[in-house]
């Protein structure tokens, strides 16, 4: 079962495929798999926790 893409991209416009079923278009448009975009959503939260932490370091 295909998943559906808000965006309006066409196979064609796909620049790097991966296996798992990320792509990344032409204009630099990324759609993650659901697997990676749980993933990188958890990776990018702890990342801002984790700048979130140094800024108030630094801040103070
Ligand atoms: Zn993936």
């Amino acid at each position: 079962m295909e998943p559906t893409y808000s965006k309006l991209t066409v196979e064609g416009d796909k620049k790097t495929n991966w296996i798992c079923g990320c792509f990344e278009t032409v204009d630099n448009f990324f759609k993650f798999c659901s697997i990676h975009n749980d993933m990188l959503k958890n990776i990018i939260e702890h990342k801002i926790d984790e700048l979130d932490t140094e800024y108030s370091k630094s801040a103070n």
